[in-house]
């Protein structure tokens, strides 16, 4: 039989794949193996099959792991792409691919060295036995023999060779399991309750008692105590006298995301959504890719067209996808699909445990579900004959994976696999990204439109200039605010109120005038270093000592600023003595049922006041809401990035249409020191087209993206003298590559210790029509160039590269 070789991916960041042999023909990309790999066994991909002998000595494939491959030659395709594009390896793609449970994850087994020498005593044999019929990892051994007689004895088995440690691919998943209270079998409770005294009756904990013994139990711990019917303390009561038990038990499904099936409440289309749905049909009919950008106010109805554009890829025997930016957030959009879609919906989400994720990945696999709805990694999810991709909120951030590699983000990926699977992806917003907007003009995207909402009209918008109430404040709010809020509450409306946390990047700001100092490079708010009394542009790496006067107004009262925006919602209850309120941010959301809770409260009106950051932005919607109010717009604007403009656009329309969903009119209150700020003067009046206009100029001028490809190299280390000096290092290295003009830095990134951590960053700027082989052609020109120069002590430091960097 011939020998067969096999190109096989690995999820290091190496960015190689290596070559080993086999006379297994069943062997075939997409397959997992189990093989060699410097002293110990890896678990690795087959991403290509060949008879081209490699002129090194290569090393036997151990075994295949799966019969038939677990990924399609177009997700290959797709991992191979990012790996290039984002510059990772190529398993790294393959890794972020493929669910837990399905990738590269490994255990160490404990296993009985055959015919070993030496001579076992009796109660060593008897642990010899134990471990051949078990094969405990070794995890489960020491905590089987964690003390006494057994770990000693454990430790000389090992110690004498007698048992050793073998490192083996995991192929199970386990099931996230969580406490539940149950009746045990043995306990008669109708007994127990005939029992029962009078005046046990009156005892809190047996009226608990009581109370489950007419429920379905088990049921979970937590959602016993969330309901509040229950307390740790009265179920512990209980349990102490024997009528419950505690049992672990896997958790279930994400039926909170499920609604009723009700396909027949599909909606007939508006003119102009008939018109969009119309241009998406007949390229699905076709079976050809093409992207579009679907352009709509919030409200406007681009779930309906998503949805009938969905129901027709359905018809034709095709699958779909949608990524919406984070499920627990867009609780709305997701029962929507339901409705219409029921079971033939995959949910992927965060919160699943190993087990949900790979039962939803297999369902899709093999064909019984075909839609995946789920956030950026859901991108990968292996829906069979895709026809169609959704990218809601194409531009929201979270799209872009920051850590760990690969950094994709999932609506480039989602548009790369539309091409390469023949289907249409439709990116929808109400403020599209700059980069989408530059498609649309290059034709890259076709343009869809929905100019109006059809149900409800645009919230008014009032800008409060800070300037001129600064000394007609409340607290944080204006007096204005303030008293189109206690109206609000007197008409027995809602409102929210929301302040900006971009927390952690300190600026320095005039309590006067309210200016920010800007770099004169990059156009963008420069950040304050507080230890070293300095402004440093972090795009540029320009830097000079702290002003001491404001540059605009002459004010010596500049102050600085960042976070702690904590003591906002205690001023915001003292103002409002009587009102209810309810907070929302990432510490209130955190718990599996956080967001919908806070959620439904606010929607039955048991609270009158919503306040929180950024989240209360995103995709709800309340009826009875007539104010939204930004208490500081300006935290977006003086972050260090060039698109904070863009950013604050986006947050005060995605605010703005939080307003006057329904019949009542709503007002959008607006607290800045820029009134005359491109973003906000843009958002008043609702005119994204003026605002992308303008924000392009600038970016042309100034060549950020869509202009160019940013690269941002970041340079990681405990060690403050390595990192810059690498850094350094690093960066001539890039200029004896391409030149000085598109470099910049290295300068301390925004954060400049993180996690026992220096951190320092430079930038290149690529040519936009930079492709995956150019990019990876040029990186790898920069790091064989670094290879050649750096100096000792490199490894010390992490390099990351991140391809389109979002900040
Ligand atoms: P978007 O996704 O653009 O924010 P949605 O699709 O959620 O907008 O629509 C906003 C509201 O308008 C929803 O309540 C939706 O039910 C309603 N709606 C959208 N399209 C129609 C239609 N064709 N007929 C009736 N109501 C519609
Ligand atoms: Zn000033």
């Amino acid at each position: 039989m011939p020998i067969i070789y096999a190109d096989i991916a690995f999820p290091t960041a190496v960015r190689q794949v290596f070559t080993y042999e086999t006379r297994d023909e069943s062997i075939k990309p997409g397959m997992r193996v189990w093989v060699p790999l410097r002293k110990e066994f890896a678990i690795g991909m087959v991403v290509n099959v060949h008879d081209k002998k490699p002129d090194f000595k290569t090393r036997p494939v151990e075994r295949i792991l799966d019969r038939d491959p677990i990924m399609s030659a177009t997700m290959l395709q797709l991992t191979e792409w990012i790996h290039r594009f984002y510059y990772c390896s190529w398993g790294e793609a393959i890794q972020a691919a493929l669910p837990v449970g399905l990738n590269f994850s490994s255990e160490k087994i404990l296993r009985v060295k055959k015919g070993f020498k030496g001579d076992p005593g009796k109660d060593d044999l008897e642990m010899l036995s134990d471990i051949e019929q078990n094969r405990y990892t070794q995890k489960d051994a020491e905590k089987r023999w964690r003390e006494g007689e057994g770990r000693k004895r454990l430790k000389k088995l090992m110690k004498k060779g007698w048992v050793t440690v073998w490192e083996e691919p995991r192929q199970r998943v386990d099931y996230k399991k969580v406490k539940h209270w149950a009746i045990p079998d043995t306990v008669d409770t109708d007994q127990i309750i005939s029992n029962l005294s009078e005046s046990e009756r009156g005892n809190k904990w047996v009226q608990a008692f009581l109370q489950l013994t007419e429920m379905d139990l088990p049921l979970p711990h937590r959602e016993l105590l969330d309901e509040g019917l229950f307390t740790a303390y009265t179920l512990k009561r209980i349990e102490k006298e024997g009528w419950i038990k505690s049992v672990d038990l896997p958790v279930k499904g994400p039926e909170e995301y499920k609604g009723i099936h009700q396909p027949e409440l599909i909606k007939t289309l508006s003119d102009q959504q008939q018109d969009a749905f119309e241009q998406i049909e007949s390229v699905l009919e076709a079976r050809e890719f093409k992207s579009f950008l679907l352009f709509g106010v919030t409200g406007s109805g681009k779930t309906e067209v998503y949805i009938h554009a969905l129901k027709y890829a359905l018809e034709q025997g095709r699958g779909g996808l949608v990524l919406v930016p984070e499920i627990a957030l867009t609780p709305q959009t997701v029962q929507r699909f339901f409705q219409i879609f029921g079971d033939q919906i995959a949910v992927l989400h965060s919160r699943m445990s190993e087990r949900e994720r790979f039962e939803a990945w297999k369902s899709l696999r093999s064909g019984e579900k075909r839609i995946a709805i789920g956030p950026r990694s859901a991108v990968f999810a292996p829906v069979q004959d895709v026809g169609l991709i959704v990218v809601d909120e194409e531009h929201d951030t979270s799209y872009k994976q920051y850590d760990p590699a690969p950094r994709y983000n999932a609506r480039d990926v989602a548009v790369m696999r539309a091409h390469m699977e023949g289907a249409v992806a439709i990116l929808g917003s109400a403020t599209p990204g700059m980069v989408s907007v530059k498609a649309v003009k290059e034709e890259k995207h076709d343009l869809l439109h929905l100019p109006l909402r059809p149900t409800g009209s645009m919230p008014e918008v009032q800008i409060l200039n800070m300037i001129e109430y600064k000394s007609a404040m409340r607290g944080p709010l204006t007096v204005e605010l303030h008293q189109e809020i206690e109206k609000c509450l007197e008409r027995g409306e809602q409102a929210i109120l929301l302040f900006n946390r971009r927390g952690y990047a300190s600026y320095l700001q005039c309590e006067d005038c309210g200016h920010i100092p800007q770099s004169p490079e990059s156009s963008t708010s420069l950040t304050y270093h507080k230890k070293k009394n300095i402004l440093l542009c972090h795009y540029s790496g320009y830097s000079r000592r702290a002003d001491t006067r404001c540059e605009l107004c002459g004010s010596e009262n500049l102050k600085s600023k960042g976070s702690g925006t904590q003591q906002v919602e205690e001023e915001i209850a003292g103002l409002f003595p009587d009102a209810r309120l309810l907070r929302m941010d990432r510490d209130t959301t955190s718990g599996k049922h956080g967001h919908q809770k806070i959620y439904q409260t606010f929607l039955s009106g048991e609270a009158d006041i919503l306040i929180g950051t950024q989240i209360v932005a995103k995709g709800l919607d309340f009826p009875n809401v007539t104010i939204v109010g930004v208490i500081n717009a300006d935290t977006e604007l003086a972050f260090p990035s060039f698109r904070s403009g863009e950013r604050m656009y986006q947050l005060l329309s995605q605010v703005a249409g939080r307003a006057g969903r329904a019949e009542k009119p709503g007002v959008v209150y607006v607290q800045t020191w820029k009134p005359e700020h491109l973003a906000i003067k843009c958002a008043k009046t609702h005119d994204f087209k003026a605002f992308a206009r303008r924000e392009m100029a600038e970016r042309e001028m100034l060549m950020f993206p869509p202009f160019s490809r940013l690269v941002v190299f970041q340079f990681k280390s405990p060690s403050w003298s390595s990192v810059q000096l690498i850094a350094e290092k690093f960066c001539d290295a890039i200029r004896l590559v391409i030149g000085d003009e598109p470099v910049s830095g290295p300068s301390p990134s925004v954060i400049e210790w993180m996690n026992g951590q220096y951190r320092w960053e430079a930038n290149i700027k690529l040519s936009r029509n930079f492709n995956g082989h150019n990019i990876e052609r040029i990186l790898d020109g920069i790091f064989d160039q670094y290879d050649n120069m750096k100096p000792k002590g490199a490894s010390k430091v992490r390099i990351n590269v991140d391809v389109d960097a979002v900040e």
